[in-house]
């Protein structure tokens, strides 16, 4: 990738991140967040080898601030592992559990329509289908429906625990780290990143190495009770596909390949793909209905 290209990136990225953190903070601060899973809590971002602490998002989460020597000093008290750098910050989460069906409840609120059915091929769905605006939100399946050789699985494999009396998030980005985060009622203990492995079942030596690592951060969670094991296929691509397709009477936008970002890109991506909808719209001369999310 060029430097110009990097830049790109890393300025939607972090656009597209501050959209999904705005609508995390505005469910938050409504009725909704318990329904939606929407949590605010404190995050510590450690390492035993480095780190870049020059990160997009560090002024999109609240207080952001490096870890003093003192401060690791005294988290690594009693620990395995011995922490070298650290950040502190506090941030949203999301569990996609429960935001899914609470998005899903205000889009049918809204009049939306839900039509479950398999697209083979892209191109030959809407030659055929009667529908004029198409977005392709296919993820991994993008592979076969529009035939993206870049898109290739980034499996990941996490452990839910029960440990109501954790309230804090624990990312340790060292270079095999693991990860702990609290949602409203388990504890997600990740995880694993193999890159072209299409294996969705659970593996023992996976769980072995989420279940040991996570215990050298948190001591305690050797008392947690394990809930259960469970496995993802990220969609990975070396730059997300954000587009409308050129030419043809439908409009047709591409949103797919978020990697393991999805959840963090999520709105800003989908306020982008309404702006594409309504310049396609505007340069087919048809009338721009008004947004009901
Ligand atoms: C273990 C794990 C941890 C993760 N942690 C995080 C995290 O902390 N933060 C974060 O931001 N992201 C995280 N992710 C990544 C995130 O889950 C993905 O980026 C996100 O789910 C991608 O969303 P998507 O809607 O593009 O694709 P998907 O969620 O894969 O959805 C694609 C949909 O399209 C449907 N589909 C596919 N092909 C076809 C077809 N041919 N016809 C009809 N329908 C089709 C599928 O059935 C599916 O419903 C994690 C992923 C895993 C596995």
């Amino acid at each position: 990738m060029s430097v110009d290209m990097k830049l790109s990136a890393y300025f939607h990225y972090s656009r597209w991140s501050k959209h999904m953190h705005d609508f995390l903070e505005q469910i938050w601060l409504s009725d909704d967040a318990g329904e939606a899973g929407v949590c605010l809590i404190p995050c510590l971002r450690l390492t035993t080898t480095a780190m870049d602490n020059e990160v997009f998002w560090k002024d999109i989460v609240y207080g952001c601030r490096q870890l003093t020597q003192r401060q690791l000093d005294e988290l690594n008290v009693g620990r395995a592992n011995k922490y070298t750098q650290g950040m502190h910050f506090i941030t949203y989460t999301s569990e996609p559990v429960k935001l899914l069906p609470y998005l899903m409840k205000r889009f049918q609120a809204n009049g939306g329509k839900i039509v479950q059915q398999k697209v083979e091929n892209l191109q030959e769905f809407i030659a055929k289908s009667n529908y004029d605006v198409i977005i392709n939100c296919t993820g991994l399946g993008s592979r076969e429906c529009v035939q993206d050789v870049g898109m290739f699985p980034v499996r990941g494999q996490v452990t839910r625990i029960k440990a109501n009396w954790l309230y804090c998030a624990l990312l340790d980005e060292s270079d095999v780290g693991n990860y702990i985060i609290p949602n409203c009622e388990s504890v997600v203990l990740g995880g694993t990143h193999q890159e072209n492995d299409n294996n969705t079942q659970v593996c023992p030596n996976d769980k072995k190495f989420i279940i040991n690592g996570c215990r050298k951060i948190v001591p305690g969670l050797e008392h947690a009770q394990h809930l259960f094991d469970w496995v993802g296929l990220r969609p990975g691509r070396d730059t997300l596909r954000l587009e409308a397709e050129k030419g043809g009477n439908k409009i047709v936008i591409h949103n797919y390949g978020h990697g393991g970002s999805g959840v963090t890109l999520a709105w800003g991506c989908a306020e982008d793909v309404l702006e594409l909808l309504k310049n396609e719209l505007q340069a087919r001369h048809l009338n721009v209905p008004k947004s009901k999310l």
